[in-house]
């Protein structure tokens, strides 16, 4: 015989009824329905690691410049003949512009020239070039070298850097003093019977003077500026400042002409 339900409000008497009438587990309020297939929950994925911070690579150590400039000595020093020097140029790795540039510019021309003219830095074409004064301003310089009776393979032409600076930038007093050496040891190795400084920087910092090229050119002067036995050197408008200022090429051509004079050619 089925048990009579217990009134409500008696708890125990109504749990006792319940496992009579065959309750075994208790439920929840709301029908589930236990068939259907549990619902997927994604499990939570753990946070991605972190990346681990780049490896740095290891800094170069921060050599003086001082000691840069040694090495650019010993090597240029050691030297013995043009070829040498491009190699040791090439193979410098003390001027940071040499990391920007597209190519090392050392030099064109005949390496035993009585000429050399040395000029500023590689511009653009240069740079892609690897060829010194091959631009605009290198078409006017060898237009001035044929108005005396000159041309690439009768003289020597470099530069006072072998890299160009970014963007044109006028060189800094420290790639100047880098490249120095192998410019200085170029025009003893080329040994020409005179020098031509090639506008304001190359003039100022080979004649070691602080005036102007309009100060400086239309006179003589020696390189090295201590040696009275150097060699003839003369400063010349650069052919870019005359591209400018073509009302200064009358002084550039009476320049050129002392230039030949003193050649005897
Ligand atoms: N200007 C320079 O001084 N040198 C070059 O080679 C080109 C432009």
């Amino acid at each position: 015989m089925t048990p009579a339900r217990p009134p409500a409000g008696e708890d125990a008497a109504a749990l006792r009824w319940l496992v009579a009438m065959g309750v075994d587990e208790a439920v929840d309020e709301t029908p589930r329905n236990r068939f259907a297939a549990p619902e997927f929950t994604a499990p939570v994925a753990p946070p991605p690691p972190r990346p681990a911070p780049p490896r740095r690579a290891a800094e170069p150590a921060l050599v003086p410049t001082e000691t840069l400039i040694e090495e650019a000595r010993a090597a240029a020093a050691a030297a013995a003949d043009v070829a040498a020097l491009a190699g040791a140029v090439a193979a410098f790795d003390g001027c940071a512009l040499k990391s920007t540039a597209r190519n090392t510019v050392f030099a064109d021309g005949a390496p035993d020239a009585d000429l050399m003219l040395v000029g500023e830095a590689p511009g653009a074409e240069e740079d892609r070039r690897g060829l010194p004064f091959v631009g605009p301003a290198g078409r006017l310089l060898d237009l001035m070298l044929a108005a005396i009776g000159r041309d690439r393979n009768t003289a020597r032409i470099a530069n006072m850097l072998f890299w160009r600076p970014p963007g044109n930038r006028a060189p800094s007093t420290e790639e100047i003093a880098l490249c120095r050496p192998f410019v200085e040891r170029h025009i003893a190795l080329v040994r020409p019977r005179v020098l031509v400084c090639v506008g304001g920087v190359a003039a100022k910092n080979l004649l070691d003077r602080t005036a102007g090229i309009t100060r400086l050119r239309g006179r003589w002067f020696r390189f090295p500026p201590e040696d009275p036995d150097g060699v003839a050197a003369a400063a010349l408008f650069h052919p870019a400042y005359l591209l400018r200022q073509p009302a200064h090429k009358r002084l550039a051509w009476s320049d050129l002409l002392a230039i030949r004079d003193r050649l005897g050619r």
